[in-house]
């Protein structure tokens, strides 16, 4: 007995029959003694058709535009308004309670950083009025409103955010995140075949997984687990098979030297040629690029012999756009030569584990995989936790693989 929030992804909710599914799902942990908060994503992938669709519009006369990200907002968040009403609807034709709300509906206020806004506030008073009155409640993922009503985005897999963000205000017992995967593991499975399913991992380390490309979880929706202590699930919607639990860390973590590997496609390194060499200039250009929302890793500076610096990070290619114009406006602030070099085509491979604090020749035994296959490191990135190489593009899947093999994570703990 408690409060159980469960998440259905876009491919759980595909189809009418995904959907019965899915309601079987929220009304089995009802009869269980719960009370039932239900986040759902877009069907499907409603949201990638609706930005092709509006990629389409945005061109004419042959010139391809940006679209306005308020309007962009506008068109997305009525993938997730379309689950809802289903889902109310397929719960009351299975003879079930149910009532579904928009974000603006149960005031999920964010910031209005259009299509990656942060969530402020959620108004819990609706939700409970529902809860109390025996139904289930469905929530729309990913998407909010602003103080003065304008629509937002979380971000794409926002879906997450919604979940424990919901979770946390409620003080739920857990947050299951039913997928299309049986769980979190060891690497992509796609590209690793014998990945393995991790039963159990710690906050930091999904944290670290998740910003460096496991794509499982939203990592803003694992920060907000980890901030508010909410214990998540992550689990297969087509069985009822146990998951992966993402939970606080525990003593016994430390034993596993390496939990996981990660690759990143598609970064982009950005290199500023020419920068005058004086205190406050990377915080000036560092600051403006921020001030944008734009997410930058592995900055290197060298200082050459005429007073000028290279400043160089990598970027993700979707925040392309939006950094180049930074880019522009900051290059003639500065005057003199500064100039901006780009280069696309390269893969960040990545080894996590908390194990990793009490355990040396980590990064000796990664390197030491990666050079017996060949694989040029242009460069070396680590925290506490994780120990990252940049590498082309090209040898990305098997420098995972190498990892992998190399740690050994195939086999059971
Ligand atoms: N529908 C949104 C997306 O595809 C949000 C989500 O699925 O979590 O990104
Ligand atoms: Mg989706």
């Amino acid at each position: 007995m408690g409060l159980i929030v469960q998440k259905f992804g876009g491919t759980s909710v595909a189809t009418p029959e995904k959907i019965h599914a899915a309601c079987r799902k929220a009304i089995a942990a009802q009869e269980r003694g719960n009370q039932v908060v239900v986040v759902v994503s877009a069907m499907g992938d409603t949201t990638d058709d609706l930005i092709e669709l509006a990629q389409k519009v945005c061109q004419y006369n042959a010139i391809q535009t940006i679209p306005p990200k308020r309007e962009m907002d506008q068109l997305l968040v009525t993938g997730e308004q379309v689950t809802i009403a289903l889902m109310a609807m397929g719960i009351h034709a299975q003879g079930h309670q149910a009532i579904s709300f928009t974000g603006g509906q149960i005031g999920l206020i964010t910031d209005s950083v259009f299509s990656k806004a942060r969530i402020q506030s959620i108004n819990k008073q609706r939700i409970f009025e529902q809860l109390h009155a025996g139904k289930i409640v469905i929530i729309a993922g990913f998407q909010g409103i602003t103080e003065d009503g304008d629509y937002t985005t979380l971000g794409r897999g926002g879906s997450n955010a919604t979940l424990v963000a919901v979770g946390a205000v409620l003080k739920a017992d857990v947050c299951e995140n039913f997928t299309d995967v049986d769980g979190i593991y060891t690497a992509d499975p796609r590209i690793v075949k014998n990945a393995r399913k991790i039963d159990r991992i710690s906050y930091d380390e999904m944290l670290e997984l998740s910003g460096l490309g496991a794509s499982v979880l939203q990592t803003r929706a694992v920060e907000f687990a980890k901030k508010y202590n909410v214990p998540l699930h992550v689990r297969n919607s087509a069985h009822d098979g146990e998951g992966t639990w993402i939970v606080a860390e525990n003593p016994n973590m430390e034993h596993i030297v390496v939990s996981g590997a990660a690759l990143k496609k598609d970064l982009t390194r950005v290199t500023l040629k020419g920068v005058p060499d004086r205190p406050g200039i990377a915080a000036r250009v560092f600051g403006e690029i921020a001030a944008a929302n734009i997410v930058v890793d592995d900055i290197i500076q060298n200082v050459m012999d005429d007073n000028t610096a290279n400043v160089s990070f990598t970027v993700e290619h979707g925040e392309l756009n939006d950094l180049k114009s930074v880019v522009e406006k900051l290059l003639k602030e500065l005057g003199g030569n500064a100039k901006a070099a780009y280069q696309g085509d390269l893969s960040k491979v990545s080894v996590v584990g908390v194990g990793m604090r009490v355990h040396t020749g980590v990064a000796q035994r990664m390197f030491g995989a990666l050079a017996g296959a060949g694989i040029n490191i242009q460069n070396i990135t680590t925290s506490e936790i994780k120990i990252s190489c940049i590498i082309r593009k090209e040898d990305g899947p098997k420098a995972l693989q190498l990892v992998h093999d190399a740690f050994e994570l195939e086999k059971t703990r």
